[in-house]
């Protein structure tokens, strides 16, 4: 398998070809520093993410809570999180970085609200 990844670790933004297996890396190309040896390699075997999105408010139907996990998540795992998401809904008042959902999909990962609404 073979994928191009492009490093955002600095702003030079190099475009690294990653060949290898699931499991293992077999060459890099075009990487500008180690950094971008452990990035690209990171994200060929394991990609992840932080999830930002909107939760329901309970009893107002116009806003919705911005809500984002406090760590990243498996790339794999986003869509099932955003199942169990987009079925919460949370009381107000609710403080910025309160925990939303805990350990969502088991990832170890919480969702919190991104502000405060009062
Ligand atoms: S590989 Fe190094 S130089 Fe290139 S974008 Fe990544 S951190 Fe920057």
């Amino acid at each position: 398998m073979e994928k191009e990844i492009i490093c955002t670790v600095c702003p030079r933004g190099c475009h690294i070809k990653v060949v290898g297996d699931d499991k293992n890396v077999q060459s890099l190309e075009g990487y500008g520093c180690k950094r971008g040896v452990d990035y690209a390699t990171a994200e060929f075997i394991s990609p992840v993410r932080i999830l930002t999105t909107t939760v329901k408010i309970d009893g107002n139907d116009a806003d919705l809570l911005p809500v984002r996990s406090n760590k990243p998540l498996p790339k794999d795992k986003l869509f099932e999180c955003m199942e169990i998401i987009r079925k919460t809904s949370v009381k107000l008042p609710i403080k910025q970085y309160d925990v939303v959902i805990s350990n969502i999909c088991d990832s170890g990962a919480d969702i919190v609200a991104s502000k405060s609404v009062l």
